[in-house]
């Protein structure tokens, strides 16, 4: 077995409680690429205690104090960011090219939260009786627990613990448990850049145990999390019992929308960013195409021509653009998607399949797919498919396709494509996402608002938005 990477709390690298360990696989190999502590609640309690415990002393620092430990870490990550984007690639199979922008995305946070720690600022309100002030000050929620998925498994962290710790809050993350190889190392840096003991902590394991540790301690003020509506669900119900603070980035369902005047080779490209980076496993990726019915033949063309041309393979190689889906069952659910479409009438313009052959034979690998005559009722229509298939939908009127991007559960981003700009503004205006990408397939920057309407969550991260997730507001009435 493979040195055994431990967990950090307080300060120190320990053990899970209950000595469990496992291993962690490489999805483009099958492959183990190394192991970690798994432990449980009783790790989290411990965890929770010590960012406690190291509240008090990190709350009390000054912003331009808590500042330096943030410019530390961003520098210490950029430095790593070749050996980062290495674990990244080898524990969830990400291609290095993207796995080194996440990082340089991670970096990016670190910087963006030590420069707004600084610009917490409060503000006093005129009264309406004379011999009174109205004070308002932000003061930080206190302990924050941070649950993150595997897609993005360095950026998640980054972006819920920089404005956390920028806001004076101390945390407990756990990261998933398909990959915590990059959390562990980007845990010793945050060693390495100084962060008094106890201030960021780190657990991994068993998620209902240490999920409900999370949303029943009276010392965790908020939890933000990172992944599926159905544990979004869940932990906001477990929050309830004490209520907690919550913020929610959670599934998505994004319409991707090609009006006839569009720009043809830039919406490929366009589509291509949005549906099948990360083997399109992101929530803001694209789950249903609609092309206006003038081009569809022409723009199908197209697509299919770009995907000849797509290399998929080992995320490690220099020349992948899209690697293997996480895991088993990862794939399982995107081969039911397709295979559910064919059933009920849909048509296979390109790919289709599992890679099994060479290369392929021990990863997790569908080919880049392009489904046509996709209908309502296809599962593909509907459920989030977290894999490189595009379904295309076409559309004549305006109107229509507005209604069909929104009759959806989710809400968290959607794309359109015109050269008109009126419609630019009336679709920007009319779609219930939260983010909206006009001509513009990865609309993501570090200070920009990101989150979703309806069930893909509460709250966002990015910019000043995610800070103010971190704080409460007290009104201070002054007597003269
Ligand atoms: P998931 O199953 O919800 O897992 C996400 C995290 O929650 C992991 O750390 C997981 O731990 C943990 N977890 C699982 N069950 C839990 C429980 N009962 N209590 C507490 N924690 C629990 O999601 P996923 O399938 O890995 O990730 C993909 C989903 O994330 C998709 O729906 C995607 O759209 C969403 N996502 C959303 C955003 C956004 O910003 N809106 C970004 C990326 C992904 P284990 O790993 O140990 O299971």
């Amino acid at each position: 077995m493979a040195e055994i990477k431990r967990m950090f709390i307080n300060g120190e690298w320990v053990e899970a409680e209950g000595g469990e360990r496992i291993e962690v696989m490489n999805p483009s190999t099958g492959e183990q690429v190394g192991a970690v502590s798994f432990g449980d609640g009783r790790d989290a309690v411990k965890a929770i205690a010590a960012a406690n415990e190291a509240f008090a002393g990190w709350s009390r620092l000054t912003a331009r104090e808590r500042s330096k430990y943030l410019y530390n870490l961003y520098e210490l990550v950029r430095k790593h960011r070749d050996e980062l984007a290495g674990i990244i690639s080898a524990e969830m199979g990400k291609p290095l090219r993207e796995a080194k922008g996440e990082v340089l995305g991670a970096a990016d946070n670190f910087m963006w939260y030590a420069e707004e720690a600084k610009r917490v600022y409060g503000e006093t309100i005129p009264s309406s009786v004379p011999n009174k002030r109205i004070m308002v000050m932000k003061q930080p929620v206190g302990v924050v627990a941070a649950i993150t998925p595997w897609n993005f498994p360095v950026n998640m962290v980054a972006r819920k613990i920089a404005p956390a710790l920028a806001a004076g809050c101390t945390v407990v993350l756990k990261p998933a448990e398909s990959t915590p190889l990059s959390a562990v190392r980007l845990f010793e840096l945050i060693e390495q850049a100084g962060f008094p003991k106890g201030v960021v902590n780190l657990v991994i394991g068993n998620p209902e145990s240490i999920g409900q540790e999370f949303t029943a301690s009276k010392k965790v003020r908020k939890i933000t999390f990172t992944g599926s509506t159905r544990v979004g669900k869940l932990l906001m119900e477990g929050a309830a019992q004490t209520v907690k603070k919550v913020s929610l980035e959670l599934g998505g369902h994004a319409p991707f929308i090609i009006f006839e005047d569009a720009d043809l080779d830039a919406a490929v490209q366009g589509l291509f960013e949005s549906k099948f980076r990360t083997s399109g496993q992101m929530c803001i990726c694209t789950n249903r195409l609609y092309v206006h019915e003038s081009v569809l033949d022409t723009f199908t063309d197209k697509l299919v021509e770009r995907m000849r041309r797509t290399k998929v393979g080992d995320g490690r190689e220099k020349d992948t653009e899209i690697g293997p889906l996480v895991n088993e069952q990862g794939l399982n659910k995107v081969l039911d998607h397709i295979q559910d479409a064919r059933e009920k009438g849909a048509h296979i313009a390109y790919g289709g399949q599992r890679l099994t052959e060479g290369e392929y034979a021990k990863g997790f690998y569908c080919e880049p797919t392009v489904l046509t005559n996709v209908t309502k009722e296809m599962k593909i229509y509907s459920e989030e498919t977290f894999g490189p298939v595009v379904p295309i939908i076409p559309f004549t009127e305006e109107e229509v396709v507005v209604q069909q991007a929104n009759d959806s559960d989710y809400g968290l981003a959607a794309y359109v494509y015109t050269q008109n700009n009126s419609r630019c503004f009336r679709m920007a205006e009319a779609l219930e996402y939260g983010i909206v990408g006009v001509n513009d397939g990865a609309p993501t920057q570090t200070q920009a608002p990101f989150g979703g309407y309806k069930e893909s969550g509460i709250g966002r991260e990015g910019g000043y938005y995610a800070l103010e997730e971190f704080l409460e507001t007290k009104f201070v009435s002054f007597g003269l």
